[in-house]
């Protein structure tokens, strides 16, 4: 080995350029956040060759001062902070003075700039880290830093970098998450000189909605909520803009873009049964709190961050953002592909309606069964719905369409509900609030039933006799390998003791969803009892299917996630037949 040696400043500072400049997004991403530092009010970013070529951002910021522009390319070197202390209550995005000379260091930079009080501008070129001063220059009131030739001194870091078509959606993705958090300046992007993307100045609202749901404003459900040492805003894509990665995940802490698995899934908790497996909520969450509960020096580029009290954190936020989407009608009204804008369910007529009739009604009582009868439908029973959620729409039952699904109509809307999935959700939430007060109801058997089972089988049942018994199973081992059932879960008329222990026993082995085994149990529970797909309905069962499931506390999926019920507007139905 050679002997030891301090390394050659501009070999050092290459080095570290790369912690902090490691491709061209994370480049812009450094300068977009100067020019916020800065006050700008309007940011354009410019790119050529997927940022090799060409990086420009230009602001309408403050500007540097002339006498000050050699130290904006020295390392260490920041206006934002003075002392250790300013640290704990960072409220700017830069502190480290290291973007500017990190950039210079393996780039040319030409920096112009006019601080507002100056008459003329004044440019710099900075090429390996040395500043050449360009003198007075005529330019608008801000600052434009153009970065050329990125990476040219450091071959390997040009190696890693992925495809030119990558690295400008790394770009536009950067550009995106900026403008995300700060709707209040005005963002314009151009790739190879044409736009790309342009964000006016707006409301934080309108601003994710371009983002995040191509602009449909009624298509974002708002979540407020008090956090320890701060607050969340978040807005949350309604479910059916749900997809299936995690790209439409947007987290902020303070303004700034951060990765932070705590909090994705505390968001992703909230909607705990709302979406179908394999399917993931976009949101953008905003999280205002006080900057010494968070640690954000934690990453190099700043973008992991780590919070106190995590465990009441993610509650809180679990918590705001569910009592967020179960306070909005969140039934999907289906359209054909290009009918006219969507006339949201959450649209404020929509609900005065619904609420306004519903306070009317008395509390509903849960009904017993629901017996399933060969029998024709009959349309036109009475109004059924009285529920406990006031976003349910009134519902008067039509009849059951192919032995399966329920057809009824509501205000001004018809709605097709699955049976199955409807009774599921009833049984599941019936089941979890029968828990909370003791124990599910066990239905006495009038003769106890034997029932054979392997040795993994009876092990299972007799390690969890307590729980079984607390879902309204009795059961006694009788023998090495035969349990004797004595009651079943009292939930409804369908009761195939053997078939239902059976379904018990494999939830307890780990079969089926739920993050824990009581979950898993309860939904094995409440799926085996439902009413299924091709059971015939009676008119009084249907009737207190619906008033059931308004009762519910989240009526409007089953617990895999899919949709209870579905409605299709008067609108649609008129575009079906042709009308005006
Ligand atoms: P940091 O942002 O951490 O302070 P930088 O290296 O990014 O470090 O920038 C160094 C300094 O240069 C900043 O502290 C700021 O004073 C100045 N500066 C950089 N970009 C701009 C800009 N767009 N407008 C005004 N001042 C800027
Ligand atoms: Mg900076």
């Amino acid at each position: 080995m050679s002997p030891i040696r301090v390394l050659d400043r501009s070999v050092a500072d290459r080095i570290a350029a790369g912690e902090v400049v490691d491709r061209p997004a994370s480049a812009v991403k450094e300068l977009i956040e100067n020019s916020l530092d800065a006050g700008a009010q309007s940011v354009t970013v410019e790119v050529e060759g997927a940022g090799l070529g060409l990086i420009r951002v230009t602001d309408d910021g403050c500007g540097i001062p002339a006498e000050e522009i050699p130290l904006a390319f020295e390392r260490f070197a920041t206006s934002k902070i003075e002392r250790l202390e300013d640290l704990d209550v960072i409220t700017s995005f830069g502190f480290r003075g290291e973007a500017l000379p990190s950039i210079a260091a393996v780039a040319q930079v030409t920096l112009t700039t006019r601080p507002r009080d100056v008459e003329t501008a004044t440019r710099a070129v900075v090429t390996a880290g040395v500043v050449e001063r360009l003198g007075a220059h005529g330019a608008p009131v801000g600052t434009t830093v153009e970065v050329v030739r990125l990476f040219f001194n450091t071959p390997a870091r040009r190696k890693f970098l992925k495809s030119p078509a990558r690295e400008q959606a790394l770009v536009a993705e950067a550009v995106q998450r900026a403008a995300m958090a700060n709707p209040a300046v005005a963002f314009r992007l151009r790739f190879d000189g044409r736009e790309s993307g342009w964000w006016p100045r707006g409301d934080p609202a309108s601003r994710v909605a371009d983002l995040l749901v191509a602009g449909a404003r009624s298509d974002l459900i708002g979540v407020a909520g008090a956090m320890p040492a701060g607050s969340v805003t978040a807005w949350l894509a309604r479910p059916e803009r749900s997809r299936p990665n995690r790209t439409g995940q947007h987290l902020f802490v303070n303004r700034r873009p951060v990765q932070s698995a705590l909090l994705r899934r505390a968001v992703e908790q909230g909607h705990a049964q709302l979406l179908p497996v394999g399917r993931f909520p976009a949101f953008a969450l905003f999280l205002e709190i006080d900057p010494t509960s968070v640690d954000v020096n934690v990453h190099p580029r700043k973008l992991e961050v780590r919070f106190r009290d995590e465990h009441r954190l993610f509650g809180a936020v679990a918590a705001a953002v569910r009592e967020a989407l179960l306070a909005s009608p969140l039934i999907r009204v289906l359209m054909s592909p290009g009918a006219p804008g969507p006339q949201a369910p959450g649209a404020p007529g929509h609900l005065l309606a619904t609420t306004a009739s519903q306070a009317l009604l008395s509390t509903h009582e849960p009904r017993g069964t629901y017996a399933a009868r060969e029998e024709a439908p009959v349309a036109n029973a009475a109004v059924a719905t009285v529920g406990a959620n006031l976003l349910f729409p009134s519902l008067r039952p039509l009849g059951q369409l192919l032995s399966t699904y329920i057809l009824a109509e509501g205000p001004d809307r018809l709605y097709l509900i699955d049976q199955h999935a409807a009774h599921e959700r009833v049984l599941y939430e019936r089941i979890v609030a029968a828990r909370r007060r003791g124990g599910v109801p066990g239905q006495t058997l009038a003769l106890p039933l034997t029932v054979d089972l392997d040795p993994a089988q009876m092990a299972l049942v007799i390690g969890h006799l307590d729980l079984l018994a607390s879902l309204g199973y009795a059961l006694e081992p009788f023998g090495a390998r035969t349990v004797l059932v004595r009651a079943v879960p009292a939930l409804s008329a369908r009761i195939e003791p053997e078939a239902m222990l059976l379904r018990a026993i494999g939830a307890l082995a780990g079969e089926g969803e739920g993050p824990d085994v009581l979950e898993r149990l309860s939904i094995a529970t409440a799926c085996h009892t439902a009413i299924r797909a091709g059971d015939r309905l009676s008119p009084e069962a249907i009737g207190a299917l619906l008033a059931d499931l308004a009762a519910a506390e989240n009526p409007y999926t089953c617990f895999h996630g899919r949709p209870t019920l579905v409605a299709v507007s008067r609108d649609e139905l008129d575009r079906w037949f042709l009308r005006g």
